[in-house]
């Protein structure tokens, strides 16, 4: 049995290319199974793209979604305020949180996909600078509290 040095697939005798990644045969054959060495094909690349695309929608595509919503929002009765923010805040909740699970799944079904990969890392970044900006918001805070005098007050 030869197999493709590209991808590491079977290559039948008849073919003179590799039925997966299209490599000619003749310089590319191997006796040895090469180990993990598989290319991404194009129907996989499509898919790992999907997963890419749906990730960064409802990553950044909720919280935008939602304020757009504010001006609605202004026009709700204040009776009814408390609840359907609840609801927006939620969905911004589950768009985010779907968004990471949608990102890790194309990440590991597809780990040649290049776009589950720059999204994974624009994930990582974006998480690591809200977090950075939340410590430095409660940093600034915590410094002008202290700051502050109080004996003005007594
Ligand atoms: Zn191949």
């Amino acid at each position: 049995m030869k197999y493709c040095k590209n991808c590491g697939k079977e290559l039948q005798e008849k073919n003179n290319f590799c039925t997966l990644c299209g490599t000619p045969v003749s310089e590319n054959a191997t006796t040895i199974k090469p180990n993990n060495v598989v290319l991404e094909t194009v129907e996989d690349k499509k898919k790992g793209n999907v997963f890419g695309i749906i990730a960064l929608i409802l990553h950044f595509g909720t919280p935008f979604l939602t304020s757009l919503l504010s001006p609605i929002m202004n026009t709700i009765e204040k009776s009814n305020y408390s609840a359907i923010s609840g609801i927006v805040a939620s969905l911004i909740g589950v768009g985010y949180l779907s968004s990471w699970v949608i990102m890790i799944v194309g990440r590991v079904k597809y780990p040649k996909n290049v776009l589950c990969k720059v999204t994974m890392w624009i994930f990582i970044i974006t998480a690591i600078m809200e977090v950075v900006g939340l410590i430095l918001i409660m940093a600034f805070c915590y410094i002008t509290c202290t700051n502050m005098d109080f004996s003005g007050c007594y």
